[in-house]
């Protein structure tokens, strides 16, 4: 959670002047959006954890991993805004990320390319834009980042301001 309260007194937001009191840090997709679309029967067979969700989608097998995209905030320079997301993956890249997954230097296995696979709320779609994933240390979730030209690629590069994390949670919300 981000608090505008900084040293005790609440500082109004350059932005749009309004106090940005309690603003959250972290937020997402508890699915892919995938997830809403295939038949009640195929949710009950797939297999959906925090990390993983394996699915069978009108017969054919998909496979998502659940990661980071850090967006750096510069009123609070040591902190970072998390979109919490899911990345679709290939049989092949999903076999890879699943037999590193335990090795305690999984942080070290070459990043994995991917799709994600959830609509944020930016004016172009953000569903399929390529996204390399950085796996890290066990108990950490994979770092996302955007590959390719898009509002959420230059957010993640460039940061962001508190006022756009409220605008962003507020968004999410409609
Ligand atoms: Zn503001």
């Amino acid at each position: 959670m981000f608090s505008a309260t900084g040293s005790g007194t609440p500082q109004p937001c350059p932005v749009c002047n309004q106090t940005h009191l309690e603003v959250a840090d972290l937020l997402g997709a508890s699915a892919p959006d995938a997830w809403l679309a295939v038949t009640p029967g195929e949710r009950l067979e797939a297999e959906l954890t925090p990390d993983v969700c394996i699915m069978t989608d009108h017969g054919r097998t998909r496979h998502f991993i659940r990661g980071h995209i850090q967006l750096p905030v510069h009123d609070f320079t040591s902190e970072v805004f998390v979109w919490s997301v899911w990345v679709e993956l290939d049989a092949e890249a999903m076999e890879r990320v699943a037999r590193s997954w335990s090795n305690p230097n999984r942080a070290a296995i070459p990043p994995i390319e991917g799709r994600l696979a959830n609509e944020l709320p930016y004016e172009k779609a953000t569903r399929g834009l390529t996204i390399t994933v950085h796996t890290r240390d066990p108990g950490l979730a994979p770092l996302l980042m955007v590959g390719e030209e898009h509002a959420l690629a230059i957010e993640q590069r460039e940061g962001i301001d508190l006022h756009r994390v409220a605008e962003l949670e507020e968004l999410l919300r409609r």
